[in-house]
This record gives C-alpha cells, sequence and structure tokens, in this order.
C-alpha cells in the first residue's frame, strides 16, 4: 500500500460505517457465532451514545471514580531542555489505576450494566487493562475472568496479584507464544459461549466493529478536555500533538477532537524495538502488510504466508501485531503520520522525564516523549507540542532498574 496524498476532508463522525469499515479497514472478522452478539452490542452500543442519562452517569463515574478531568501540564524545564517548541503533557498517568485504560472500562462497564449482563470478561497483556477492567467489576459489583498468557502472568506477577485483589479471576493461557494474542482468542471463546450474562471488554481501539469506534469513543474525553485546557492556558490550538500507538486507543482519543482541525499535526508513535527488522520492533507501519486478525482488516507485521510475525517492545503495552484500523484510515490520507522510537530512545527520554520534570512516565509513553524532545529543538520557541502521558511508570520501575543493572 502506497500512502496516498490527502484528498477530502472526511468527517470524523462519518466513520466508521454501519458495518465498522474505516475505509478499507476494520470489518467484523469473525465467526459466524459472534455476528449477532456483536451485532446486539453495537445496537445496545448506538442507544447509549444517544441516552443523555448514559452520557451524564459516564461523566458522573469518570470524574468521581476514574479522576477526571486530567491536567494539561507545561513541562518547563523539558522545553528548556530541548531548546524550541513549548511541550504540555496531558496527565493521563493521573488517573485511577494509573493509565488511560480506565476510561474505556468505565465506559463498557456502564453498557454491560446496561445490558443487564452480569459477568465481564477481558484479556490483558502486561496487566495494565486487566487491573482498569478489574477494578471497575469490584466498582460495579461484576463477576469478573481476566485472560491472560502464561508467559505474561510470569512476568507481570504483581499485576495478577493486582488483579486478584479486586476480585478477579485470572485464567492462564498456555497455548502458543502464551502471550497477549492468545489471550485474546481465549477471551473471544468464553464470549462464544457465555454471552448470555457475559459482557467482553476488549482493551484497545482494535478487534471486531463496534470495539475501534466504542473504545475511541470513550477516550476522545482526552482530547475534549486538552483542547479546552491549551485554549485556556495559550489562546490557540497547539502545532503538533504526539501519542504512542500500541492498539491506538489512547492516541485515538487524544487526536479525536481536532482531526478536522487542519493547522494541527497529529503523530502517532510506534515501538521502533531493537532495531526494524522482523521480529525485533512493532512498527506496524514499517514492514506490516494489510491483513486480518482478531476481527479487524488492518496493517499487521506478518510474514510472506500471512504468519504472525513476533514482535518485540521494551514497553508490553505497544509490543502487539496489528494496529487500530481507524489509524490505518488517517494515514493513507495523510492526516496522522507515523513515527517510531528505539528502546534505549525511550528509555532516555523515560530517564529525563523522572530526572527533570519529577514525573515517571509508562515505557509506553516514553515513546511519545521521546520523539516530542526530538521534534521540539527542531521548531521554532513560539510553538506548541501536547503530548499524551498515557501512564505513570511505577509498573515499570523494575524493568528499568534490571535493564539498568545489566548495562
Ligand atoms: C496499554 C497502554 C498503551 C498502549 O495502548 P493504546 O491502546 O495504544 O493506547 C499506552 N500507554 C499505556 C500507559 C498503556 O497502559
Amino acid at each position: 500500500m502506497s500512502q496516498t496524498t490527502f484528498t477530502k476532508p472526511v468527517s470524523r463522525q462519518a466513520i466508521p460505517d454501519k458495518g465498522g469499515h474505516f475505509g478499507p479497514y476494520g470489518g467484523m472478522y469473525v465467526p459466524e457465532t459472534l455476528m449477532g452478539p456483536l451485532y446486539d452490542l453495537a445496537n445496545a452500543y448506538d442507544e447509549a451514545r444517544e441516552d443523555p442519562e448514559f452520557q451524564k452517569e459516564l461523566q458522573h463515574q469518570l470524574r468521581s471514580f476514574g479522576g477526571r478531568p486530567t491536567g494539561l501540564y507545561f513541562a518547563k524545564r523539558l522545553t528548556q531542555a530541548c531548546g524550541g517548541a513549548k511541550i504540555y503533557l496531558k496527565r493521563e498517568d493521573m488517573l485511577h489505576t494509573g493509565a488511560h485504560k480506565i476510561n474505556n472500562a468505565i465506559g463498557q462497564a456502564l453498557l454491560a450494566k446496561r445490558m443487564g449482563k452480569q459477568r465481564i470478561i477481558a484479556e490483558t497483556g502486561a496487566g495494565q487493562h486487566g487491573i482498569a477492567t478489574a477494578a471497575v467489576c469490584a466498582r460495579f459489583g461484576f463477576e469478573c475472568v481476566i485472560y491472560m498468557g502464561a508467559e505474561d502472568m510470569r512476568r507481570q506477577a504483581l499485576n495478577v496479584f493486582r488483579m486478584r485483589l479486586s476480585g478477579a479471576e485470572v485464567r492462564g493461557v498456555e497455548i502458543g507464544q502464551k502471550t497477549l494474542k492468545e489471550a485474546i482468542n481465549e477471551a473471544m471463546r468464553d464470549w462464544v459461549t457465555n454471552v448470555r450474562n457475559t459482557h467482553y471488554v476488549l482493551g484497545s481501539a482494535l478487534g471486531s466493529h463496534p470495539y475501534p469506534r466504542m473504545v475511541r469513543d470513550f477516550h476522545a474525553v482526552i482530547g475534549q478536555e486538552t483542547k479546552d485546557q491549551i485554549l485556556e492556558a495559550e489562546g490557540r490550538l497547539p502545532d503538533e500533538m504526539i501519542a504512542c500507538v500500541g492498539g491506538g486507543s489512547n492516541a485515538i482519543g487524544f487526536f479525536f477532537e481536532f482531526l478536522e482541525e487542519e493547522s494541527v499535526k497529529l503523530t502517532g508513535v510506534e515501538a521502533g524495538g531493537r532495531s526494524i527488522q522482523d521480529g525485533e520492533h512493532a512498527a506496524r507501519f514499517d514492514g506490516g502488510k494489510l491483513g486480518v486478525l482478531q476481527g479487524c482488516k488492518t496493517w499487521i507485521l506478518q510474514d510472506g504466508e500471512g504468519q504472525i510475525s513476533l514482535t518485540h517492545s521494551v514497553s508490553a503495552g505497544l509490543d502487539y501485531a496489528a494496529v487500530g484500523p481507524e489509524h490505518a484510515f488517517y494515514r493513507d490520507r495523510n492526516r496522522i503520520r507515523f513515527a517510531h522510537v528505539n528502546d534505549e530512545e525511550a528509555l532516555k527520554a523515560f530517564g529525563k522525564l523522572c530526572e527533570i520534570e519529577g514525573i515517571v512516565p509508562a515505557l509506553e509513553s516514553s515513546h511519545g516523549i521521546a520523539h516530542a524532545m526530538k521534534r521540539a529543538s527542531e521548531m521554532p520557541a513560539n510553538s506548541i507540542i501536547c503530548v499524551n502521558l498515557s501512564g505513570r511508570g511505577d509498573k515499570d520501575a523494575e524493568e528499568v532498574a534490571r535493564i539498568l543493572n545489566k548495562e
């Protein structure tokens, strides 16, 4: 696929279409047995979205339980150190359970309640989405089962314990690589069997329709707040907005409000890993191809036979072979541009933000920070960059210590 030039603007509300298509991307590539439940979910969500009572309750829970609104912080010393554009950080790291993921978990839990479900299941890779889901299940009184690859459970033992503290049952998946991809398959299998009383809380802007749209909508509050906050602080919109992209939920939530603001450049940052060689990274737009994975047509890292490639990133949350379909759509139109940052650069940015701002960023978010530092130094002093600080780095402290000790 070559990148076409931006021709005519599209209304951000017009996509996806009824079948969940973002142009050639997205859709519903699932077994027949899942079509009914997915359509029911799409219909229930469409109704909830238009219901003022649902929206009011959502706002209330985001504030009282989630910790919204989050601040937009001017990183003065980071700005001075880079010498160029002013850098602002959207502080999603301040949210309950430590990252943006709670926005989506709260939204989907309220939807599950509205649909009369009693049981919630979810997949998790590193554990962040599992922790957010377990927390909302405790909060709203749902039975909760989290699927997690056995290998991930071993690497993230503390997160497994945190989920169990909130009353979740964590089921280890002993298939294949024993990581996120296999955990998603098992969660889908459970959902098919138990859909009558069970809702599946998918954790990123990925998978079959209606998830990419629904997850995007639940995170759009990030960009809405950012717009008000930057207008208040600077009296104008930023020149560039930057967010890391795993499945793409924090990024699309951050960008959505700005898609039709043509003066604002939008940049997604993927994980460059150790190098851009097969198996060494997770930059789907650098080495990926069009394909179908877990319900959705999008850019995927795969070999010539369509086998999903191994991926690597220092940050578990960016380490996935597929990217959200909406990102692929806007990339074709040159509306969202993509860059990648490697492990070493992300670790440097992590250290820098700790040292000169007193903020410990998640390793995922550190990819966005690293790219912002690069960009800021190339831009004039009166320009403005907003970066989405998607989560806090407490969860990564041990891993960073281990890497530093090795060096
Ligand atoms: C999960 C996670 C990500 C990656 O997921 P997206 O869906 O791409 O946002 C990024 N940052 C943090 C802190 C995360 O926990």
